[in-house]
């Protein structure tokens, strides 16, 4: 990749870094070259606009050509610059996990809502990923315990810098195993979980983004991507107190089938809450 001599300052690099990516046909172009940029020069991105003239240092000039190459390759944002922002909290990522979503956010309020009035509770985050869920819980429940399984150890360990680096490590616990088997003989008060739901033949019809680079196990729900629906559903209630809640994320156009899962295995008070696109994007129900 070339740049030319006079393209140095900070003005002349966004555009610069703006044009690459369009020719990719990454699909925020402005938005990703100004936080590749305010990221390789270590400035918050409204300097950029203030002080178009800054000339940084040859390093910085460096790190964004070889960001700006990657991010050509379509590779995902986050993964480029290691953090993403969840539920106002900065999480570390890496193609070991999956990219916690915005409309991951709506399954955190509601287990907030849902444990409203529940001193000391007790939540258990299936496949636990980055640690979105669970560190956010952490992080706004103060008196929680939380237990999270994750089959990844790669994974886990991005979840244990996470909860480290959110001051919380010392109230959640990471289990590596498959689903819910780590939790053999605990009972909780909240299970939730945003498992794979992607049907499988569908996940190469997406942007190269998730196929190109998310990890496939975090996405693959098999063939009608209900398949770990039938396997927690079924399971949690070994699992939970009297009382106590389940509340999954789905995928678009999944709730109703996995509201039906919830009501044949006997669960109360089943509903489905819809995320800012108006989706019904997360299944709750209660055992009584
Ligand atoms: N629990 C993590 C998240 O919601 C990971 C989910 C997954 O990998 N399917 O971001």
């Amino acid at each position: 990749m070339r740049i030319s001599q006079s393209a140095s300052c900070l003005g002349e690099l966004l555009e610069w870094a703006v044009t690459e990516l369009k020719a990719a046909g990454v699909d925020t172009p402005h938005l990703d070259a100004r936080i590749l940029l305010a990221e390789a020069v270590n400035l918050p991105t409204t300097d950029i606009y203030a002080h178009p003239e800054i000339i940084p240092s040859s390093e910085a000039i460096q790190q964004l050509y070889e960001w700006v190459r990657r991010r050509r390759h379509r590779e995902p944002l986050p993964y480029i610059i290691g953090k993403k922002e969840f539920y106002g909290l900065s999480f570390e990522v890496s193609s070991s996990v999956l990219i916690p979503r915005p409309e991951t956010e709506v399954l955190v309020e509601t287990s907030i809502r849902l444990l409203k009035g529940v001193p000391n509770p007790t939540i258990a985050d299936i496949g636990v990923g980055s640690g979105a869920i669970a560190l956010s819980l952490a992080y706004h429940l103060k008196d929680a315990t939380i237990y999270c399984t994750e089959k990844s150890a790669d994974a886990l360990k991005i979840a244990r810098r996470n909860a480290a680096r959110l001051n919380v490590g010392h109230k959640v616990h990471f289990l590596e195993g498959d689903l819910l088997k780590p939790l053999t003989g605990k009972t909780f008060d909240l299970i939730v979980s945003n498992p794979p739901y992607i049907p499988t033949t569908e996940i190469d019809t997406l942007q190269p983004e998730i196929t190109k680079y998310e990890p496939r196990q975090a996405l693959d729900g098999g063939p009608d991507g209900l398949l770990y629906y039938r396997i927690i559903v079924p399971q949690s209630p070994n699992y939970l107190k009297n009382g106590g809640w389940l509340a999954v994320e789905v995928g678009a156009g999944q709730a109703t089938e996995v509201v039906s899962l919830f009501q044949i295995e006997g669960f109360k008070d089943t509903h489905t809450v819809a995320d800012l696109a108006g989706i019904e994007r997360v299944v709750v129900g209660r055992l009584k």
